[in-house]
């Protein structure tokens, strides 16, 4: 049960072993499999169905775990959804992949919650996703990471949390998910900078963050209906150039124009020739991330 941990240095000598065009190829197949699986996953969305299973988004079989149970079904109870993440054999990279698709379809980007600057500096990973009445957090640190010694828990584990309409479902505290091999192989990997993290359809704004300039950003937005719907917020100051003043027309004009066309005031205000500057942070959208909460006693 996941026990096998790898080392860095023998994960760095493998793949260092491995020729170039071996790397590209295999690469190249794995996006082509990724591409192909999110079709499939969309179209099966559309119709109530999961792809992975094939089954309705409402079929709970004891026998045939499924990912598509973390929609809580009728049938997925607690100890049901609990099982499947334990003994599934879907592990962490699947189960949080499921998660970051099926956030992503309904909205992209709105979603997801893995922002560094909202993560307990004790963590060494944390996900929250939201999607419709559903929320899913999950987490660990180095002790979970290493299997927490001297207790029956002393294997690498992760901790999931879930709430239905904004209450506690399952607790961070009711399990300790094993990783499985495989991703103890891609985990140490990872943390031996010998492969990157990607996430095509499955990004959130972080990732955005890190690959994306901002520019090109506010570029791609357009505004919200409303703040609650935002995934991105963009706060703009204007500066007037030396000797000369903003002319109050000039703005209002803009402002109408953002209002008609939905161009951010961000992108509009350049035309207006004074120096900007556009400090952009996450919107009201973006789900806050379950962080494991106080005991009291
Ligand atoms: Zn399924
Ligand atoms: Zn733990």
């Amino acid at each position: 049960m996941g026990q096998n941990n790898y080392d860095q240095e023998e994960i760095r000598k493998f793949f260092t072993s491995l020729p170039k065009e071996v790397i590209e190829r295999e690469n190249k197949k794995q996006l082509q499999e990724i591409e192909r699986d999110h079709k499939e996953f969309c179209d099966a969305l559309d119709e109530n169905k999961c792809s992975l299973c094939g089954r309705s988004l409402r079929y709970v079989n004891k026998a045939k775990p499924c990912l598509h149970w973390l929609l809580r079904p009728k049938g997925a109870d607690k100890k049901r959804i609990l099982e499947m993440l334990v003994s599934g054999g879907f592990g962490f990279y699947r189960t949080q992949g499921y998660l970051r698709w099926i956030a992503n379809y309904e909205k992209p980007l709105a979603n997801i919650n893995t922002l560094r600057e909202e993560q307990d500096k004790k963590k060494l990973f944390e996900i929250t996703v939201k999607y419709k009445n559903l929320e899913w957090t999950i987490n660990y640190n180095q002790s979970d990471r290493d299997g927490h010694q001297g207790t029956k828990n002393n294997y690498p584990h992760y901790h999931f949390a879930m709430r239905v309409d904004g209450l506690p479902f399952i607790d961070f505290s009711d399990s300790h998910i094993p990783f499985t091999d495989e991703d103890l192989f891609k985990l140490t990997a990872l943390e031996a900078k010998v492969i990157e993290p990607m996430e095509l359809y499955g990004a959130s704004l972080q990732e955005i963050f890190d690959n994306v300039s901002l520019e090109e950003i506010i570029d791609s937005s357009s505004s919200a209906p409303s703040d609650s719907e935002s995934v991105l917020k963009f706060d703009t100051l204007i500066e007037a150039n030396e000797g000369e003043t903003i002319s109050g027309d000039e703005i209002i004009k803009i402002i109408k124009e953002n209002k008609k066309t939905g161009v951010p005031l961000a992108t509009l205000v350049r035309k207006l020739g004074h120096k900007t500057t556009t400090i952009v942070s996450p919107g009201e959208r973006i789900p806050e991330i379950l962080h494991r909460s106080k005991r009291r006693n």
